[in-house]
């Protein structure tokens, strides 16, 4: 296919910026736009020589049109849980405000777009494994709520915009994905346990464990998101890896690959954490062809260097 200008929202944050690299490789033109509100420049730093890409620091909350694109990935927003409560109206705003503003632009230049929805749509789940057409179980005014809702009222914008304006939209719901350039410090449980190891220290599981998730390696989850960005599909498709972890094996997992002797260290479940997740992925399988193909173990042994990298620019800050 011939080569398209296309523009990223939220492009130098973890999944942004992979995403931006394989839409270079694959010849595009992209132009990322990010507020560095949780992002950091030096997830794109590799690219500053690339004549083929081009940055805007721009908060999507305030409408914006940087010229013609072919194709719009809206990917701006908090996603970790320390930083969707800590940034709790600036997330229903981007998921509102923000991805209205990136709609229309889509709408102008009647180009494709694909919205980064996710698996907390589902909420604290009672059909498992997740299906597209569970409509979920979230608590509207619970201390998730305002990353779940603001998802979730993306997607009937995103909906909308298809169905009364005739945009080309496609809808992701990405399950917990992992690998470099995961913040170190943004609280999620792979970034967490993987520093904590390689400080020595002791890895903190909330709860007794027993809660599940799926985790999918960064690569696997581009590969799904640019196959569904070329699919003629505008409902919703679930991302990620079906294989199920408790937390307690995922920290054991940890514990393994790094060697470390670190104790487990039980803390209170925060509320309303959901008690189980897992991606049915029958419909990436048949539409796309898609599936993932990098195992938990492999995964982490893939990031491991980076998250080394991490620890020893936390211990020069705290040298100097
Ligand atoms: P991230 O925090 O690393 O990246 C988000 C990026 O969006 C950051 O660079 C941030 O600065 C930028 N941003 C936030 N608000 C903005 C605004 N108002 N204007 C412009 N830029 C803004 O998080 P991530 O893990 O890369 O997540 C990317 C997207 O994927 C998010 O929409 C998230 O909800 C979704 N998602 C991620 C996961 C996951 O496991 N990583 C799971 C489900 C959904
Ligand atoms: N979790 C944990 N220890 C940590 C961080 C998280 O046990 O240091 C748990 C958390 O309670 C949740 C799971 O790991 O049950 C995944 O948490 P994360 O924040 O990564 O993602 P989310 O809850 O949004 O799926």
């Amino acid at each position: 296919m011939a080569s398209q200008n296309i523009l990223v929202t939220g492009a130098a944050g973890f999944l942004g910026s992979h995403l931006v690299d394989r839409l270079l490789a694959e010849g595009n033109t992209v132009l990322g736009v990010d507020n560095l509100s949780t992002g950091s420049l030096a997830n794109i730093a590799h690219l500053e020589r690339e004549p083929r890409f081009g940055f805007e620091e721009h908060d999507i909350c305030t409408p914006f049109d940087f010229g013609r694109v072919d194709y719009v990935f809206n990917f701006a927003s908090p996603a970790s849980p320390i930083d969707y409560m800590r940034l709790g109206v600036e997330t229903l705003d981007v998921g509102s405000t923000g991805t209205k503003n990136s709609l229309e632009v889509a709408r102008k230049y009647g180009a494709g777009y694909l919205h980064a929805s996710t698996s907390e749509c589902y909420g604290d789940p009672e059909v498992h494994p997740q299906v597209e057409t569970y409509w979920g179980n979230v608590n509207p005014i619970g201390p998730r709520s305002v990353y779940d809702e603001a998802k979730r009222f993306s997607e009937a914008l995103v909906t909308a915009y298809f169905r009364y304006y005739g945009v080309n939209t496609h809808l992701v719901r990405i399950f917990n994905t992992y690998g470099p350039r995961l913040q170190p410090n943004d609280g999620r449980v792979i970034s967490n346990l993987m520093m904590q190891a390689l400080r020595g220290e002791s890895l903190t599981v909330y709860g007794d464990g027993s809660q599940t998730r799926s985790f999918c390696y960064v690569s696997d989850l581009i590969d799904g998101i640019y196959k569904l960005s070329k699919s003629p599909k505008h409902g919703p498709v679930n991302i990620g890896n079906p294989t199920e972890w408790t937390i307690l094996e995922c920290a054991k997992e940890i514990q393994s690959l790094i060697g470390s002797d670190c104790e487990i260290l039980f803390k209170p479940l925060p509320q309303d954490d959901p008690k189980q997740r897992r991606p049915d992925i029958t419909r990436a399988r048949e539409l796309l062809g898609w599936e993932p193909k990098v195992s938990l173990s492999e995964g982490l042994a893939k990031s491991l260097d980076y998250f080394k990298e991490c620890v020893a620019a936390e211990e020069l800050a705290k040298s100097g």
